[in-house]
């Protein structure tokens, strides 16, 4: 069973993503339903928003302390901004539930760009490269001696993984292709 963090974002992007890679999903909005799960994605949206939100529904002592005991957590673009230990360019206030020792900065792709697409070749994915969306997506901008860094575009770290953290600048539930769903629900078996 895992969840969807449904505060704010695509959510359901992800579930049919989830589903569709074998694994049952549902929705996490409270901490009892944090609890059920064995696995969580954040989604992409607005971290701002998210941040803002999770603290108002006392989500985030609980989303630290799953992470810290090393529950697998999945956050794509605003979820990896989530994860980040420390953001470039966040909004005053703005907190993070951390888990991933990087530094990430917001909207770093430019707001020319808001939307792209490009093949991201992941490393631990296999059949070629996945096709990434970047929505006003964040970049790695420096990474601690316990993250791997599983893909770079354009000279900068778009997935990384620390344990049982992954996270990526891009959207992979807004494609048909459900590998990265895939590599998560099995990072999320071989947590059991
Ligand atoms: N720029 C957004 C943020 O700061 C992320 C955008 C996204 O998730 N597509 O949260």
């Amino acid at each position: 069973m895992i969840g969807v963090l449904a505060l704010q974002g695509d959510v359901r992007e992800h579930l049919t993503a989830l589903a569709a890679a074998g694994a049952e999903a549902r929705t996490v909005r409270r901490p009892a339903e944090l609890d059920g799960v064995e696995g969580l994605v954040i989604p992409g949206g607005e971290s701002t928003t998210m941040s803002k939100l999770a603290a108002l529904f006392g989500m985030l002592e609980p989303l630290r302390e799953r992470v810290r005991a090393g529950m697998p957590v999945y956050g794509t673009c605003a979820g990896m901004i989530m994860l980040a230990e420390k953001i470039l360019d966040p909004r005053s206030g703005q907190e993070t539930v951390g888990g991933i020792d990087m530094i990430v900065r917001r909207n770093a792709f430019g707001r020319q760009n808001e939307s792209f697409e490009a093949a991201v070749e992941v490393d631990g994915v296999e059949g070629g490269p996945v096709e990434g969306v970047f929505i006003r997506a964040p970049w790695v901008e420096s990474v601690g001696a316990e993250v791997r860094v599983l893909a770079e575009y354009g000279g900068h770290v778009v997935a990384v993984r620390q344990g049982n953290a992954l996270a990526t600048s891009f959207h992979p539930e807004l494609t048909g292709d459900h590998r990265l769903h895939r590599f998560f629900t099995d990072m999320v078996r071989s947590a059991r």
